[in-house]
Order: structure tokens, then C-alpha cells, then sequence
């Protein structure tokens, strides 16, 4: 398949925006920026389309897709029994990184849902996936536009090297603003409850309504503990060389990277470090890279996924990174290096 590549970093083009729109009414699939991260779009009503996303990407039929509304009342169609705080979330953080989990309506088919009963809403803050949703009939599937088991894509680039010759059209809108996927928070039993953390922290959704809850198995250092997002539980992105986080007080972790190395480098053995701004001249004997700023969480959440796929370009035969707890996205952050790092940490706060 020849996959057509159009150019809206400086706006939308309408003309590619109605070929984007009719791509979609007759179950094609289109890959378009949000502010989080690049997403796979097809038309969430259509079975079949959606199930070309879970073919595209190689992803497990079991994982159900967020759909994606352009207006607050689409919601009507897509979920029942919508609850008051629904509304609330809607005004406080719509359009946003926010993803809401309703009761599924039977427009929904079970492709687009994984299966399930429910169903993730999510309207972004993003003008392009906007008018694409509009154009494509108010509702589209899409879940992040990478392979399967690859770092979620932030800038076009990314998606073209996934999904070129397998998708219809990649719209490409320039780099994304957040760079880490939205905030999952079900509110379908009990209270209300994060599943994925993301932009959007349990402080911001607390003041809007009060006690929240988060998944148990996110927090939990038992890894046999099953989230109730079926997407957290897949094993997600790894890169080819082993990634270690190295947590402590700032010198510390300087020192111990270092060391390691110095060490590396003794064996003929090439490290690539995970710094900032910062820290990155205080490194020695690795191909060192900065993530962003530790004056601004927002480039480091923006790079993270960047320079995964920098560096499983380079020939680096281990990699360590230091840890981004920060105060707004930390846990959003740390969420995704932990599993990319398959749980290798090194501590040296003693
Ligand atoms: P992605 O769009 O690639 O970021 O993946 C969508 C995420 O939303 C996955 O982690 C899914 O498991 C989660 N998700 C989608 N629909 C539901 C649902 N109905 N209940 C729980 N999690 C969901
Ligand atoms: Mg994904």
C-alpha cells in the first residue's frame, strides 16, 4: 500500500483534510498528531476498520482503543449512563489529555472496545485531530501510531517509520506538545479511579472531584498485580540495549554512572547515558544525550520517547538513565522509563 504523507506543520490544508476524512468513511486508516502523542485514527463505528488498527499495529486484540470525539455531545452516542463527573472532568480538562471510561453503548462494536463493556472517551486538545474526527464522521479509534512494542511516536517521523506502505495517509503536524499519552481514569465503579497516569496528576483531577483513587497495581512493586487497563498489563516498550535507572541525590548518580562507565569502557563496551540539561557535562566515556530541562517538566515528558528511538540507532550496549521524579508529570514519567527499564533500578541513596 502507498501511504500518503501530507504536510500540515503550518495548518490545516483542506483539500488533505477531506481526502483524511474520506479515507476514514470508506475504513481506512489515518495517522494525525494530538497534543499527547501521534495516534492511528479509524472509524470507531466501523468493525471492521477498527479492526485494521490492532493488523497495522501488531497489537493484541484483547487491548481496546480510545475513541476520539470532537464535541462534548457526541458522548451521548458513544456511552449510557454517563455520571456527573463525566461532565465536571469534561469542563475542567476538555479538549485535554484526559480519557474518560464509560459504560459502552451498543453503537460501539466490540472490535473498538477489546471486548469489553466500556468504553474510553478522550477529546483533544489538538486543532488537526479535530477537524480529522469531523471529517471522518465524530468518532475515531486510535490508539498510539507505533508498532506494537515501539516507543509511542512524537513527531511524524516516528509514525512514517512504523507505519509507512502499511497505512492509507500520515497527516503531519509537526512535533507534539506533551509527548506522553493521556490520563486513563475510570468512572465506571466505586470511585473514581486513574488506570494510566499521565499530564493531567491526581491533584488536578482531586480539586475538580474530590477523592481519587489510583489503580493499586500502578503503585504496587509487585508486578503480579493486574492493572485494570488492559495496555498497562502488556510488557510495553523495551530498547534493544538494556536501560537502568540510577536514583539518589543528584551527585551520587553523576558519580555511579560514571563509574559504571569508566568501567563499560575498560571492556571495549560503548554506555549511553539519559541526562539533562544539567547534568549532561558531567558525564564521562558515554555517548551522553539530554532529555530537557529539570527547570521544565514538560521537556522532559516531550523527549522521552525521542530519544528511546535515538537510541536504539546507536550502537550502545547498555543505557542509564537518571530518574524524573518531578512535580506535575513525575509519576506519568516514571511510569514509562520503570517499564522500559523492565524494573532496573540501581539506588544509591545510602
Ligand atoms: P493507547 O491509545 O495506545 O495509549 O492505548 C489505549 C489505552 O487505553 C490502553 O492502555 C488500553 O488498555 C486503555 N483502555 C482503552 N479502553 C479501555 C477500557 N474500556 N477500559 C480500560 N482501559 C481502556
Ligand atoms: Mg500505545
Amino acid at each position: 500500500m502507498e501511504t500518503v504523507i501530507v504536510n500540515m506543520r503550518d495548518g490545516i490544508e483542506e483539500a488533505g483534510m477531506r481526502r483524511a476524512g474520506e479515507i476514514l468513511r470508506r475504513g481506512g486508516l489515518v495517522a494525525f498528531p494530538t497534543e499527547t502523542v501521534y495516534g492511528l485514527g479509524a472509524d470507531a463505528l466501523d468493525e471492521e476498520a477498527a479492526g485494521k488498527i490492532y493488523q497495522a499495529k501488531g497489537r493484541p486484540s484483547d487491548n481496546p482503543l480510545i475513541v476520539h470525539i470532537a464535541d462534548w455531545d457526541a458522548i451521548e452516542k458513544i456511552a449510557v449512563d454517563i455520571p456527573p463527573e463525566a461532565k465536571l472532568l469534561s469542563d475542567a480538562f476538555w479538549p485535554g489529555p484526559l480519557t474518560m471510561i464509560l459504560k459502552r453503548s451498543d453503537a460501539v462494536p466490540l472490535a473498538t472496545t477489546g471486548g469489553l463493556d466500556t468504553v474510553a472517551v478522550r477529546l483533544p486538545n489538538h486543532e488537526i485531530a479535530r477537524a480529522l474526527i469531523r471529517a471522518g464522521g465524530g468518532y475515531v479509534a486510535a490508539p498510539s501510531a507505533n508498532t506494537s512494542g515501539r516507543p509511542s511516536p512524537t513527531k511524524a517521523e516516528h509514525v512514517v517509520r512504523d507505519m509507512d506502505g502499511v497505512i492509507d495517509m500520515i497527516i503531519d503536524g509537526g512535533d507534539v506538545r506533551i509527548g506522553i499519552e493521556s490520563t486513563i481514569v475510570d468512572l465506571t465503579e466505586g470511585a473514581p479511579t486513574i488506570l494510566r497516569p499521565g499530564y493531567v496528576s491526581r491533584e488536578m483531577l482531586e480539586k475538580v472531584l474530590g477523592r481519587v483513587e489510583i489503580d493499586r497495581a500502578l503503585l504496587a512493586e509487585d508486578e503480579n498485580i493486574r492493572p485494570k487497563a488492559p495496555g498497562m498489563r502488556y510488557r510495553h516498550y523495551a530498547p534493544k540495549a538494556p536501560l537502568v535507572i540510577v536514583e539518589g541525590p543528584a551527585q551520587r548518580v553523576r558519580e555511579r554512572i560514571n563509574a559504571l562507565s569508566e568501567e563499560n569502557a575498560a571492556d571495549g563496551r560503548v554506555t549511553g547515558v539519559i541526562g539533562t540539561d544539567e547534568s549532561q557535562g558531567y558525564y564521562r566515556n558515554a555517548l551522553v544525550k539530554s532529555i530537557g530541562s529539570r527547570a521544565d517538566e514538560r521537556s522532559i515528558a516531550r523527549h522521552l520517547y525521542g530519544i528511546l528511538r535515538e537510541f536504539d540507532d546507536s550502537e550502545v550496549s547498555v543505557i542509564y538513565s537518571e530518574s524524573f521524579d518531578t512535580p506535575q508529570m513525575g509519576q506519568a514519567i516514571m511510569n514509562r522509563l520503570i517499564k522500559a527499564a523492565g524494573h532496573q533500578i540501581i539506588d544509591v541513596n545510602e
